[in-house]
């Protein structure tokens, strides 16, 4: 078995890419590293880890910063609780170890939003302990290789996973074994067209001995994604626009979105259903826009955006005014943004 360790790392001396975080070993920055690269592709991925780096340089910034400059910066990354799980451990470990990263994994486990992989990455890179960083590359390789039939997610599979890996990784250099999985699965054992023609592994490979390649891994019945339909309205006076937090449990947490309606099919919007009919402020519907699609991983948003002018903010439950001048400074969902954009290019052309 650990033939198979020395080639992953022989492969990867020779063939490693050349990203950022492959010159560090400090844990701070492979911590920020592995967070933005969850569910995220590596291009995008070193750009939020360049920004990222340049305003919080080290765990004392970001433990001290506000939550909403935290936001700003992971602002168009998505999966926004990671931003505020960044947050939330950095604080934890300024007060409990007083800035230094616990070297210990179960230690590193106690830290909101580590899980296994990360707490291996970190112990392995920064550390130089054998904890093996399973991620779905990972899975990808190994089921492949040894003919892993287990489902992808089930606890089955992450068992056996462990254990085959637990055996390979080498008690030196097991930071590098970790990053040589991740690269070689990426780069070589790819999902559609792995390279077995010049697989240093293809000696070992159950996969390709019986041209099963694709049937691995083992992958589960896909959830179809939720439909949803949602209105905004942006209520303005000119100056001024109705704005709120999103709370907890639902999409975009602790992001800025607009009072808004939403049903289960696609509807005209209905902005009077938010508002009372007595309001003095006379509103008047200025443009309403096309329904723009919008995926996320488990829904598909279909939204509009109706701009309405009124002489008096009407009074929305958990809505504020904020200054039109203000909303480039707050964290808002991308879709939003987007919208926000484009509004005020077309708004500075009409001005022109
Ligand atoms: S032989 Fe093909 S399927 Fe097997 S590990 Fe190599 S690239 Fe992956």
């Amino acid at each position: 078995m650990n033939k198979i360790g020395d080639e992953l790392i022989r492969w990867y001396r020779e063939n490693k890419r050349d990203l950022p975080w492959r010159r560090v070993h400090d844990p701070y920055e492979i911590w920020i590293s592995e967070v933005v690269l969850q569910q995220t592709r590596v291009t995008q991925g070193i750009t939020y880890y360049h920004n990222f780096l340049k305003k919080f340089p080290n765990i004392f910034t970001l433990a001290e910063a506000e939550t909403e400059e935290v936001y700003k910066i992971w602002q168009g990354l998505g999966y926004y609780s990671r931003a505020r799980n960044l947050h939330q451990a950095a604080k934890f470990i300024v007060e409990k170890y007083a800035g230094s990263f616990p070297d210990e994994y179960a230690k590193l486990l106690e830290i909101k939003g580590v899980g296994h992989y990360i707490a291996a990455a970190i112990a392995s890179i920064a550390f130089a302990q054998p904890y093996p960083a399973i991620d779905g590359n990972a899975y990808r390789l190994f089921t492949r290789l040894f003919g892993i039939e287990l489902k992808l997610g089930s606890s089955a599979l992450k068992k056996e996973v462990l254990r085959i890996v637990s055996g390979i990784i080498p008690q030196k250099s097991p930071g590098d074994f970790n990053q040589a999985v991740m690269d070689f699965a990426s780069i070589v054992c790819t999902p559609k067209s792995p390279d077995c023609i010049n697989c240093p592994l293809s000696g070992y490979c159950f996969a390709l001995s019986n041209n099963r390649q694709t049937d691995f891994p083992v992958k589960p019945l896909k959830r179809k994604p939720k439909d949803r339909f949602i209105n905004y309205y942006l209520f303005s006076d000119g100056k001024k626009l109705l704005i709120r937090k999103r709370k907890s449990g639902d999409i975009w947490e602790n992001l800025y979105d607009f009072p808004n309606t939403e049903s289960s099919n696609a509807e005209q919007p209905r902005f009077y259903d938010l508002v009372s009919e007595n309001h003095p402020c006379g509103y008047t519907v200025k443009f309403v826009s096309e329904i723009i699609r919008h995926q996320l991983t488990h829904q598909t948003l279909f939204v509009t955006f109706s701009e309405i002018g009124c002489n008096i903010l009407p009074k929305i439950e958990d809505f504020h005014a904020e200054s039109l001048k203000h909303l480039g400074n707050l964290p808002w969902p991308r879709l939003i943004t987007r919208y926000l954009e484009k509004r005020d290019k077309e708004q500075s052309t009409a001005n022109y």
